[in-house]
């Protein structure tokens, strides 16, 4: 059950998690770690440093075998927990949604916490959790109050709600532009727990394939600096010869609005805003985007946001440090001969 009280997000953009903590340190933190050709993921080395923040014992648990190395260059971990079967490693929510929930729910493990990054993995995953054990979720957290208390945005980030819970189990997922990852520099040596592999024939589902969408520009969530598009760019070609060849000088990654992505000017996985991916990069710049509430859910955050638009009264220079009025099938041409 969830206690709730909502406060309007003050003047300032940034949400600043908090530092200090009343933990009671009772049970371990299960943190999910999500890894693909052996690299943890941003949103799960995000989540780590949440789960710092809990102060609980931290158990990694991760079922993709080959990130072991990884986890031993992070300090603070209790132990990993790894399965091995190459079922898993496509961590299929249908697959591993039950493993994790007997897990949580073994009171021989004492787990007081899971913790997942809030990304498309986490939001798959948290809520079929949430409904095998009977506890409410609480998804895409910004801060950590205490173990029992946090803050989320609602309303598209524009009300930050403070709830707590009452449930046995604490379920969260974490916003990773929220929380920093965590350093992977140290040298540790961690007991991994190899768990013996489930009967998959209980399964009534099991992962088929995949078709990825392959980019050659810096990956959204982790890259410092994004240029983004909107509906302003009128084509995909004009998308194609505009924001690629600018993000291409500053090695920026491309992002773009839902009016760009529903235009067909460049594929889904590209969105940025409510319904598509949170990010905050050291620079956004956003071009030809008017700042619909639904866009700048996805990147207010972002350290430093530079608009160009044509129509000064366009909302997105109420959030843009550094605003240019103008047409931008001539400015951009001229950054980007100039960068
Ligand atoms: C439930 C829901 C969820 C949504 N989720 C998202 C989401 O996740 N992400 C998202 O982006 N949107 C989302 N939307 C859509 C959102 O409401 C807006 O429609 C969308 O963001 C507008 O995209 P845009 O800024 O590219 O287009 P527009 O609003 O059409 O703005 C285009 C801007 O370009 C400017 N412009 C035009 N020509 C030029 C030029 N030559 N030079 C410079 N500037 C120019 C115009 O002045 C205008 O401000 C959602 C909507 C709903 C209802």
């Amino acid at each position: 059950m969830l206690r709730t009280s909502n406060i309007l997000r003050n003047s300032s953009r940034r949400v600043t998690a908090a530092t200090s903590l009343k933990s009671f340190r009772f049970g371990s933190t299960l943190a999910f770690i999500e890894a693909s050709n052996g690299q943890i993921s941003s949103a799960s080395l995000s989540a780590l440093t949440a789960a710092k923040q809990l102060g609980n014992p931290i158990i990694a648990l991760t079922f993709n075998e080959g990130v072991a190395d990884s986890l031993n260059k992070i300090e603070g971990l209790s132990k990993i927990v790894t399965f091995s079967s190459p079922e898993f490693e496509k961590n299929a929510p249908e697959v591993i949604s039950p493993i994790l929930s007997s897990l949580i729910g073994d009171s021989k493990l004492d787990i007081s916490h899971f913790i997942i990054g809030s990304n498309a993995t986490g939001k798959n995953i948290l809520p079929r959790v949430g409904a095998l054990l009977d506890v409410q979720p609480i998804s895409d957290v910004v801060a950590i109050e205490s173990d029992k208390v946090f803050k989320k945005p609602i309303y598209a980030g524009n009300v930050i709600q403070t709830v707590e819970t009452t449930d046995p189990k604490t379920l969260l997922s974490v916003r990773p532009s929220s929380f920093a990852p965590i350093d992977t520099t140290a040298t540790a040596n961690y007991e991994i727990e190899q768990q013996a592999t489930p009967e998959l024939n209980k399964l009534n589902i099991k992962f088929v394939s995949e078709n990825l969408t392959s980019s050659k520009t810096p990956d959204l969530a982790t890259s410092k600096i994004i240029v983004s598009g909107g509906r302003a760019l009128k084509s995909k070609e004009n998308f194609d010869n505009l924001i690629y060849p600018l993000a291409a000088k500053i090695n920026a990654a491309v992002g773009a609005t839902r009016a760009a992505v529903d235009a067909g000017f460049v594929e889904n996985s590209l969105q940025i805003g409510q319904t598509g991916k949170i990010v905050s990069p050291e620079l956004y710049f956003s071009l030809g985007i008017s700042g619909a509430i639904q866009h700048l859910a996805g990147m207010k955050d972002s350290k430093v946001i530079v608009a160009i638009n044509k129509d000064e009264e366009s909302p997105i220079f109420n959030v843009a440090d550094v605003g240019l009025v103008g047409d931008l099938f001539e400015i951009i041409p001229e950054l980007t001969e100039k960068l």
